[in-house]
């Protein structure tokens, strides 16, 4: 019998958890020919999510818990499932069943029989999602295929179903700063895209600002490409060789027509001008920068306070 992981981060999720473990039981139950378990990785919750996850796994054998010290995010908390993963094939979705399981079947299906690695899906809309940040990641997904070398079609989720083997590449790959949509993405391997309509979240509030989003879509576009840097090289060179050129002219008007004009716009322009490409220059680098610090700090993703794991004796006592 084929087993299945569930991985699912979880963080302030104590109003929806366990209507998610009953709803997600459904499915289960409809699927005699595999055996699924849950790792459920509360993310450093500030509400009592830890003492829901305790609670179903008393009650439900299959349920299986990590509990992080403090809030990592998101990206932590799946690397921290996939890392206790062991099952043949290995599901990453959401906690608010805005990831329907109802889809486990033919994921379940693409893998089984089709002969796909991944079963990764992408959202038809998203109800409910404003018109600014629907704009904003059209953007996002337009530049970061552009920009990087992993491609990923508009709209692609975290959710998915991959083969154990995928779950050890992605393992490999175990820097800090962890963008999973594109880690995804780089492995590879034969994926097939099914897409679904998103609906809004039951209960519970979404976590993410503008802020994080904005955040998240540097990260992305950082994490897997060093075009930033070469825009400013080439912009660099640019502005060089207009300077040359324009240099030439004054130097030419100066010495043969004797035009000594008295420049005070021009030689604002140019200073202002060059100032804001060199901040901009230096912010790019320092982002760079930042990133090889944070790297080199070799700090582990995500650290464990409680886990019902066997090999973590690390479990509360009662
Ligand atoms: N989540 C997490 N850590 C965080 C933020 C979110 O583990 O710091 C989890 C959250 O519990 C949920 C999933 O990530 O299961 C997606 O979060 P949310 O629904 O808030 O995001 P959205 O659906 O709006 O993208
Ligand atoms: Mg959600």
């Amino acid at each position: 019998m084929k087993t299945i992981d569930l991985i699912v981060p979880c963080y302030n999720e104590e109003e929806g958890l366990e209507h998610f473990v009953l709803e997600t039981n459904k499915v289960i139950d409809s699927m005699p020919e595999y055996s699924f378990r849950y790792i459920l990785v509360n993310d450093g919750s500030k509400d009592k999510t830890y003492l829901v996850m305790k609670k179903l796994a008393k009650q439900f054998s299959n349920v299986k818990y990590i509990s992080f010290s403090r809030n990592f995010g998101k990206e932590a908390a799946m690397y921290a499932g996939l890392q206790h993963s062991t099952a043949d094939y290995v599901v990453v979705m959401d906690a608010d069943l805005q990831h329907p399981p109802t889809l486990f079947p033919q994921m379940a299906d693409a893998l089984e029989n089709e002969g796909y690695d991944v079963c990764a899906t992408k959202r038809d809309e998203r109800e409910g999602e404003s018109k600014f940040r629907g704009i904003f990641s059209k953007m996002f997904f337009a530049l970061s295929n552009k920009l990087t070398d992993t491609k990923m079609p508009y709209g692609a989720m975290d959710f998915r179903m991959m083969k154990r083997q995928v779950v050890d590449s992605i393992l490999e790959l175990a820097e800090v700063q962890r963008f999973s949509k594109g880690i995804f993405s780089w492995v590879g391997f034969n994926t097939k895209w099914i897409s679904f309509k998103t609906v809004d979240r039951q209960l519970g509030q979404t976590t993410w600002k503008f802020s994080s989003l904005f955040r998240y879509a540097i990260d992305g576009i950082t994490c897997f490409s060093v075009a930033p840097l070469r825009f400013t090289a080439v912009m660099g060179a640019i502005i060089f060789v207009i300077s040359l050129i324009y240099i030439m002219i004054t130097l030419v008007q100066t010495l043969f027509f004797g035009i000594t004009t008295p420049g005070y716009v021009t030689t604002l322009c140019a200073v202002l001008f060059l100032g804001g490409i060199t901040e901009m220059s230096i912010g790019i680098l320092g982002e760079y920068i930042g990133r090889i610090y944070m790297e080199t700090k070799d700090r582990p993703i995500y650290i464990t306070k409680f886990s019902n794991f066997e090999d973590e004796n690390n479990e509360e006592k009662e």
